[in-house]
């Protein structure tokens, strides 16, 4: 059975459920419920107008265990594709075991009160999956996604051990505005506004957020300041890939973006600490959320490119290498085909393959997984075949960083 259910109507969600319509051969029907189902409306009419697809779409709160699960029976998939927010994960997988389907996320889960997200939380439900039978298959974006993805693809293929591993974030699209994020701002601003964070010979290493910063000249983008930070697949990888004495992620900022942020930090408008506001509690973040420009209306405006990859340094045949794997997706291109930019485009086409390989039986299990515990190649094959080809180059020397 290859029916689908997608949780969760933002940018996403559309290029997932897109991509889906666009591929009848690997998935059977398509139901999207959200918090607010005109939202699916939405992309359903879409979908529609460009794959003469139909899709269903309800509404669902995915903060009540009891009201998915419900839809979940009613609707019967084989999978449930969670595509809400990171703070869903927890009940989204509850819902899943208690109606007995799979689960497949894109990010990992966060509490609404500490921006800390880690995977413990998610790790701990290994033994009632395993019970159950089912299947919960972790970060199916790019990063984390198909970063790990590359990191398997260059222990299998091109390195016989891997000792440092960089991943390297570089969205070199400009969308006109002032500021705005490209995914949800609130998670976004959580994950920038952190500390860094990277794996050392064994431990965390902490450093200030936005604190340490190098130049990198990213093929067709250019030369472009990054930052390092923490990401959540440094976390898995450090588990799964043991080997690896040090990972590290870099993003780039732009100068604009900086500044801005810099001081909306200063102004206490980052923070998610509650305030009392002419009676009532608000998030500071949250309200910088609603006048944010919302990231699913940048696609008519961004252009450029964004340039996402690993570069790894190890041993191959007894002698040092360095590897660059890489994807370049251009924000037009992604937006002609999907109506939305290339940064939901480079998570969403990744949910779908993630989701296809699950319906297939290619990618099979038991428990919680996740993605660089699978063997790369069909999931590399697949991202050539739907829209993210990626290139691989050997590298002179090692990052001079
Ligand atoms: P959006 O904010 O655009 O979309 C989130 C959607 O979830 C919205 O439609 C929202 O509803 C819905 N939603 C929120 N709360 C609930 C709820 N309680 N019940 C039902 N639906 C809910 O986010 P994005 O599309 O940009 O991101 C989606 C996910 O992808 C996030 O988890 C994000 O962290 C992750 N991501 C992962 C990346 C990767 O590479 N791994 C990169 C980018 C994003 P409403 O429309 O009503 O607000």
């Amino acid at each position: 059975m290859k029916d689908v259910l997608v949780i969760g109507a933002g940018g996403v969600s559309s290029v997932a459920v897109h991509k889906m319509a666009k591929n009848p051969d690997l998935f059977g029907k398509i139901t999207l419920a959200s918090r607010r189902q005109f939202k699916c409306d939405a992309i359903a009419k879409s979908v529609k107008e460009r794959f003469g697809v139909d899709i269903a779409t309800a509404q669902v709160d995915a903060d009540d265990v009891d009201a998915t699960a419900a839809l979940i029976e009613r609707v019967k998939p084989a999978l449930l594709v969670n595509l809400a927010l990171p703070y869903q994960d927890l009940t989204l997988m509850d819902a899943c075991l208690k109606a007995g389907v799979h689960y497949l996320d894109t990010a990992n889960y966060e509490p609404r009160d500490v921006a800390k997200f880690e995977y413990h939380w998610q790790w701990d439900y290994q033994q009632r999956f395993k019970d159950a039978g089912l299947m919960a298959l972790l970060g199916s974006g790019f990063d984390p996604g198909v970063t790990s993805v590359f990191a398997t693809y260059i222990k299998k293929h091109l390195l016989d051990r891997i000792d440092t591993l960089d991943i390297l974030d570089c969205n070199g699209g400009d969308h006109g505005q002032h500021f705005a994020t490209n995914f949800n701002p609130e998670i976004n601003i959580r994950e920038i506004t952190a500390p860094a964070r990277h794996w050392e010979n064994g431990e965390w290493i902490e450093t200030p957020a936005l604190s340490k910063r190098q130049v990198f000249n990213f093929d067709q983008v250019g030369a472009k300041n990054m930052y390092l930070m923490y990401h959540e697949e440094i976390e898995s990888l450090a588990r799964h890939l043991p080997e690896i004495k040090r990972i590290r992620f870099w993003m780039t900022f732009g100068d604009q973006y900086l500044k801005h942020l810099e001081v909306l930090q200063n102004v206490g408008m980052t923070s998610i600490e509650p305030v009392l506001y002419e009676g009532r509690e608000i998030v500071p973040l949250q309200f910088l959320k609603a006048v944010l420009p919302e990231p699913s209306t940048l696609g008519t405006t961004t252009k450029g490119k964004t340039n996402i990859g690993d570069i790894a340094t190890g041993e191959k045949d007894g002698a040092q290498k360095t590897v660059y794997v890489y994807n370049i997706c251009d924000h037009e291109d992604a937006f002609a085909e999907t109506g939305n930019q290339a940064v939901s485009y480079t998570t969403g086409v990744p949910a779908m393959i993630g989701a296809a390989l699950m319906l297939n039986g290619t990618w099979k299990g038991e428990g919680v997984f996740n993605m660089e515990q699978f063997d790369p190649d069909p999931f590399m094959d697949m991202l050539n075949q739907h829209g993210l080809p990626w290139q691989v180059k050997e590298l002179p020397e090692p990052l001079k960083f």
